[in-house]
């Protein structure tokens, strides 16, 4: 039997084995997917331990993503951009990591109708949801990435992701990319008001936050009808954000279906076969 693990701390609230275990039921794989709580300091040894138990491979959450870069061997594009890690295929030692929140927004997005070549972007966040989503746009040819960041250390932190995308991709491919600060609020309203697609990385919205009740946008004007909205938050189901979203009549979509497809894009790189989402979608996500 195959063994595949979510590591990282706190996970016990992951949807992550009910996701992978029922994929694995439905297609008749021979594998089973669990916990392995990690903290920082247990990660390196933890890696050798499955490497030795010969785990087929593992999943990786906070607070570990970055540090599992470093303990790869090789890594894929988007995981050398961001350098983060949440998803492992361990082949015969050789530990090959990727990211696939990217993908999973992508996906997303893309069923939705949203465009994301040639468009204007307007991303709001610098954390971990945001740089994967930042890769992914700029991979798949948007025109124009405007991002907006909270506190100053974190445009620091996105300014290195900026200059790795920038010997990734080649000139001609290069979206143009800016960078202000959430607090410029004559300059987010204009950038808000001429953008395709509107994403909300930040956690502005989400249950437990404190902000749960808020939105970086102070009212609907900010919104016309041709504006896509997508909210990475996936808890509430529906944000402030994506209320003001619906008022205003945008096309809109929360986080759901970027986590079920970064899952089914981790499952793919493991077993090669395609997780049957719509399944998995109603008999896991529907119950969340
Ligand atoms: P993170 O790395 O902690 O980043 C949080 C972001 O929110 C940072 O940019 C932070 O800015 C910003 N922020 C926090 N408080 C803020 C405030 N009061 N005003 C403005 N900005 C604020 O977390 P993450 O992993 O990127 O997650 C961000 C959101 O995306 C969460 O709601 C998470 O649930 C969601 N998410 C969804 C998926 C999915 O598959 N749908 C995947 C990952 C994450 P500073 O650091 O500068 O304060």
């Amino acid at each position: 039997m195959q063994q595949y693990y979510l590591i990282g701390s706190p996970i016990s609230h992951s949807l992550s084995p009910a996701m992978h275990n029922l994929a694995f039921s439905i297609l008749g794989i021979d594998a089973r997917y669990g916990l392995c709580e990690t903290d920082l300091s247990a990660l390196s040894g933890t890696v050798e331990r499955l490497k030795s138990e010969n785990v087929s491979g593992w999943n990786v959450t906070m607070p570990d993503k970055q540090a599992m870069c470093d303990l790869c061997d090789i890594l894929s594009p988007a995981a050398r951009v961001s350098h983060s890690v949440n998803t492992v295929k361990n082949v015969e030692g050789t530990l090959y990591g990727y990211t696939t929140d990217g993908d999973g927004f992508i996906r997303a997005a893309k069923e939705n109708g949203f465009q994301i070549e040639s468009e204007d972007i307007t991303l709001l966040g610098t954390g971990g949801a945001a740089v994967s989503i930042l890769i992914a746009c700029a991979f798949n040819k948007a025109a124009e990435i405007h991002i907006f960041y909270n506190r100053t250390s974190s445009a620091d932190r996105i300014r290195t992701v900026i200059e790795r995308l920038h010997t990734a991709i080649e000139s001609d491919c290069e979206p143009k990319i800016t960078l202000e600060p959430l607090s410029d609020e004559p300059v987010l309203r204009k950038r808000i008001c001429n953008t395709g697609l509107l994403i909300n990385a930040t956690n502005v919205g989400m249950a437990g936050s404190g902000k749960e009740s808020e939105s970086l946008l102070p009212d609907l004007s900010w919104l016309s009808p041709d504006t896509d909205v997508f909210e990475a938050i996936y808890n509430p189901g529906k944000t402030v954000l994506l209320r003001q979203a619906e008022e205003a009549g945008c096309r809109y979509v929360n986080g759901l279906p970027m986590l079920l497809y970064q899952g089914a894009e981790s499952f793919r790189i493991w077993t090669g076969s395609e997780m049957p989402v719509g399944r998995i979608q109603k008999e896991v996500f529907d119950h969340f």
